[in-house]
């Protein structure tokens, strides 16, 4: 099989995660970095609050999504309803993998993760024809070598939970992020991230789940969410996942 062009699990050929993809560097196409805010597991606030303070910056954001979860009361509060999805879609954000069921990969099966991938494909263009979820996000960031080598054949670019920027070439396979957490809120912190992308030139992805004024253990207030993007948008554009592959690929703007 020639390099850089495989089948993927879907046995669609095209460039995934697993393929080099050309000469393009992130050095080269953003010179002051660029910033990517992600929500896992879309608990509505992520969208009504989070992705309405990152619109009001004239950004949008990428949700790793579980369809299964649609509708359902967890510890982040209420789910996404399908309107969501398809409101957050139309509104220019981007939906993307997380699984259906929203399972622990590095302890599934390849058949099962297949199938879960399968299935979340399935629920997604049954809700917006036509479209597919490009980019993903492990669960629970837990990965495995064999998850990581499945996955990467079939997404564009899959995303970890461990932190640090993303270099000229980035490990499409695990992403680097960096959570936004209310218990452990530092601003000072967040801003030297921003400083250090800027000056390394470098992808900064940031992700939270829910965005409300009391947050579970795993997202933030609005203040913090805010005072984020306003001082990502003052560093570095802000892009989707989705679109920092597409420049890279050279296939973007
Ligand atoms: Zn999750």
């Amino acid at each position: 099989m020639r390099k850089g062009l495989t089948f993927n699990i879907a046995g669609v050929l095209g460039p995934r995660a697993g393929a080099w993809f050309g000469a393009q560097r992130i050095s080269d196409l953003w010179p002051q970095g660029v910033v990517s805010f992600t929500f896992d597991d879309f608990p509505k606030s992520a969208f009504a609050v989070g992705g309405d303070i990152l619109e009001r910056h004239g950004a949008r954001g990428t949700y790793y999504t579980a369809l299964k979860l649609a509708g359902i009361e967890n510890d982040l509060g209420r789910s996404f309803d399908e309107s969501d999805v398809l409101a957050a879609h139309q509104k220019g954000h981007e939906i993307a993998c997380h699984t259906h069921t929203h399972i622990n990969c590095a302890q599934s099966s390849l058949s099962t993760i297949k199938q879960e991938i399968r299935a979340n494909a399935q629920d997604f263009s049954g809700l917006v024809a036509g479209a597919t979820l490009e980019n993903f996000a492990y669960p629970y960031g837990a990965v495995s070598p064999r998850a990581k080598q499945s996955l990467k054949w079939r997404f564009q670019s899959c995303r970890g939970i461990r932190p640090g920027v993303n270099k000229d070439v980035p490990a499409l396979a695990e992403l680097l992020a960096n959570r936004i957490y209310a218990q452990e809120f530092d601003g000072e912190k967040i801003s030297d991230l921003i400083a250090q992308n800027k000056a390394e030139k470098s992808w900064l992805i940031f992700y939270t789940h829910d965005v409300t004024d009391d947050p579970s253990p795993y997202g933030c207030t609005p203040g913090q969410f805010e005072t984020v993007v306003s001082e990502a948008t003052k560093s570095s554009p802000i892009r989707l996942v989705r679109d920092v592959i597409a420049s890279l690929r050279g296939m973007g703007n």
